[in-house]
């Protein structure tokens, strides 16, 4: 698909996208919805093979975000923002390049408010903070928190109820979890599932770190490529999008896909290859917005880690919610799940 023919098909509020010529990057800030608030999303920075790729992330990252504040009920809209890089830079350039797009931010003037994604740190939100005022979740010294622990709090929820759901009880001791990526989500939930006594099986393209994860845990590693094929009883992806669809749902040998990355389903149709191979998917917007229900939170002023944890373990029972409400209409948890979230929509329209 053409850019033109890909800024055509979009239907969201509108794009903004400017071409940073000293790194030939891409930058694309999508804002698909503003009926629950100004946009929030994080920003994602990789380096894409064609500029395309990388808009068609930012735009359907932007949607996913406006089902995952709808969904919890939060007063923020879905926005995405996708650094599209070319070519690796190196940390001068890449300072610059965050430098530069937190000067984009101060134009639009809190038309859209950033957090972190895939490919951006701590660091890095406040390399873009020091440009403009409008990155999420930074302290009164310029630090920014990293919201991989409270994703991972509510994926661990999240998967609890699914295994209660798919076996009967939601004692993880024993139970099987392969988890592809552990990155800022992927290694502390690794680290709660061994608490609770799972026995992990750990991925990532980036081979020292799945060993220095995996070593203290006593995990288990696989390459990359056999991921799909390991049997266990949750596959947990926690690395990029788009990894479950026609081909690697008939490798799967999982009871459960549940994990934190978003955009899980390269199409919808993935979801009823799932529904026919009896794996039960937790919907990627629901089980991964711990790090937007806590950063959320304390945007809106509440700031104890008890009241946010407690917070955060409900999205286990909105997903049990779905679960069940999807069994009893025969149908995939995503239909369930995207239902809820238009209705909140619909009805926040009409209010
Ligand atoms: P991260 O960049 O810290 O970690 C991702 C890890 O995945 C890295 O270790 C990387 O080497 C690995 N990886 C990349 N491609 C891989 C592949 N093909 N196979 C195996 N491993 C691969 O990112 P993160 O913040 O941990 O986020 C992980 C996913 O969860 C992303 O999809 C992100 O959008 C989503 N997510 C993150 C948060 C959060 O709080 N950080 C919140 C919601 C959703």
């Amino acid at each position: 698909m053409t850019l033109t023919a890909m800024i055509e098909a979009w239907n969201g509020i509108g794009l903004v996208a400017t071409y940073d010529r000293p790194t030939a990057a891409w930058i694309f800030i999508a804002l698909h919805d503003d009926t629950m608030g100004v946009p929030l999303g994080g920003t994602r920075l990789k380096v894409y093979p064609a500029p395309t790729d990388g808009l068609r992330d930012a735009c359907r990252l932007a949607e996913g975000m406006t089902y995952k504040w709808a969904a919890v009920n939060f007063p923020f809209g879905g926005g995405k923002a996708v650094l599209a890089l070319s070519r690796p830079i190196d940390a001068d350039e890449r300072r610059a390049l965050l430098t530069r797009y937190g000067e984009l931010l101060g134009t639009l003037r809190g038309a859209f408010i950033t957090g972190q994604d895939l490919g951006t740190t701590p660091d890095d939100l406040a390399t873009i903070a020091r440009a403009a005022p409008y990155v999420n979740g930074v302290d009164d010294l310029g630090h920014v928190e990293d919201p991989g622990p409270y994703t991972a709090r509510a994926v661990f929820a999240g998967i609890r109820s699914a295994v209660e759901f798919r076996f009967g009880n939601a004692d993880l001791t024993g139970r099987r979890i392969v988890i592809q990526g552990v990155g800022d989500v992927g290694r502390p939930l690794a680290e709660r599932l061994a608490r609770a006594g799972a026995q992990l099986v750990l991925s990532d393209v980036d081979a020292g770190r799945v060993q220095a994860v995996a070593a203290p845990l006593a995990a288990d590693v696989v390459v990359p490529e056999a991921v799909y094929a390991t049997p266990c009883d949750v596959f947990a992806p926690c690395a990029v999008g788009a990894t479950i669809n026609a081909e690697t749902v008939p490798q799967l040998r999982c009871a459960i896909v549940a994990g934190s990355a978003n955009n899980q389903l390269r199409e919808d149709d993935d979801a009823e290859r799932l529904v026919e191979r009896e794996i039960l998917y937790a919907p990627d917007y629901i089980i991964n917005a711990g790090g937007a229900v806590g950063q959320g939170m304390k945007r809106l002023g509440e700031h104890d880690e008890e009241t946010i944890g407690a917070r955060l373990d409900q999205v286990g029972d909105t997903l049990l919610e779905i679960f069940r409400e999807a069994a009893d209409r025969s149908e995939s948890p995503a239909r369930t799940a995207r239902r809820r979230v238009e209705r909140i929509l619909a009805s926040r329209r009409r209010a």
